[in-house]
């Protein structure tokens, strides 16, 4: 029996991406797998039905989850959804275990072995699985966008009959995926870029890119080179640096995470005050807290002359090449379960075991165990 692989449509209000492109199915039928994909699953990305050619179209989510060996999404099924599951199926998704408890215990209940895009590690070899990063990019860009959707002035230098216009200073917190292509985005609009981050790896990133770095003398780095939370002391020292730099700038984007915990609270509202009348905040960590202490989640306000955008779920708004990037790091990750037309999960393999959530009826990633501690 061919493994049957399933593409649900995505319930989540207001997601617009889809898991699978119909151009990529081609890619799971070379792996022997036949594919089921429910009516509308392509609507977000204007892919009508009949391009999913060589799929079968199930009408709803029972019929397309009754005979699933793997079900691939973007956002966490809800509790109800996995009940019309097939027991000891395998389920593929961004899955945020500690913040939805009652899906993943539905997980267990029905044996699903889950694995979250979310876990993958971030190693070389796993690079072309890493949905972070891939949506991370297009955070980044459309960030960029957005503010000069919202700004008041040209990014460019311009030099017209009207008289010359000096170029926006850009300032992005956070040089990670996403600041990067931040960088490179508002350069490529022609505005003057700085950047800051606590990784000293970044100023030369941010060099490379034609921005200034700025330096406020506060480095933190934490598990895995990433960054970790900065002390009082490191926050005081932080922002009394920021704030003089920021009351200079035209748009300021903040992309500042720490992984596993709410965004770090770096723009205080006594900066934001002290910015230039006119100038644009867009924060895009709204979703996990915001990094700006005034940013609404979903909500652009304006406090002070000052525009606070907080954009929430930023790569549904560039759903075609959001879904495609996220498609191909998932196509990847299969590629590492599926070997002769049968299933086979490598538990010694690092992005297998360190991706896995649940797995027969237990919590079988030990990152994950952790953080859910008792809860559930
Ligand atoms: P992220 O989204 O967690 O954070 C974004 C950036 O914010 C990071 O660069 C972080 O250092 C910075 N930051 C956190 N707290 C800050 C603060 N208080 N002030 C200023 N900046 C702050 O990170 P990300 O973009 O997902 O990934 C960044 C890290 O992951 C880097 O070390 C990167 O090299 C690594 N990475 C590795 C791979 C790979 O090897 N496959 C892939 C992607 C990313």
């Amino acid at each position: 029996m061919p493994i049957t692989i399933a593409v649900p449509k995505e319930t989540k209000s207001g997601e617009l991406r889809t898991a699978i492109t119909p151009a990529l199915i081609g890619r799971l039928t070379k792996l022997g797998a036949t594919v089921k994909v429910q009516h509308g699953a392509g609507t977000g990305i204007h892919a009508q039905d009949v391009l999913y050619k060589n799929t079968t179209i199930a009408q709803n989510a029972n019929e397309l989850y009754a005979d699933s060996d793997i079900i691939v999404r973007v956002q966490p099924p809800s509790e109800e959804e996995v009940t019309h599951m097939k027991e000891n199926s395998i389920l593929i998704s961004f899955l945020y275990p500690h913040l939805n408890h009652g899906t993943v215990k539905k997980l267990l209940d029905k044996k699903i072995t889950s694995f979250a895009m979310e876990l993958i590690p971030r190693i070389s070899r796993a690079q072309a699985m890493d949905a972070l990063s891939s949506q991370a990019t297009i955070a980044g860009y459309k960030s960029v966008l957005i503010a000069a959707d919202n700004s008041k002035f040209f990014f460019p230098m311009l030099t017209t009959a009207a008289g010359s216009v000096r170029p926006a200073k850009v300032f992005i917190i956070g040089v990670g995926v996403a600041g990067l292509q931040a960088i490179a985005t508002a350069r490529r609009l022609g505005a003057q870029v700085s950047a800051y981050d606590v990784r000293p790896d970044t100023k030369e990133q941010t060099e490379s890119l034609g921005a200034k770095f700025v330096d406020t003398g506060v480095q933190a780095i934490g598990e895995g080179g990433y960054a970790r939370e900065l002390t009082a002391e490191e926050k005081d020292k932080q922002a009394e640096a920021l704030k003089k730099h920021i009351a200079t700038c035209d748009v300021v984007i903040t992309t500042a995470g720490v992984p596993g915990k709410p965004a770090p609270k770096i723009l205080t509202k006594d900066m934001v005050e002290a910015m230039k009348p006119g100038a644009v905040v867009v924060d895009i960590l709204a979703d996990m807290g915001g990094n700006c202490e005034l940013t609404k989640p979903g909500e652009t306000i304006n406090h002070n002359d000052i525009t606070i955008v907080g954009p929430i779920n930023i790569p549904s708004s560039m759903a075609i090449h959001a879904s495609e990037m996220y498609a191909r790091n998932l196509i990847n990750l299969l590629d590492l379960m599926i070997k002769d037309n049968a299933i086979h999960l490598d538990w010694n393999d690092e992005v297998i075991l360190g991706s896995v959530v649940t797995h027969d009826g237990v919590i079988k990633n030990t990152q994950v165990q952790k953080l859910l501690g008792e809860k559930l």
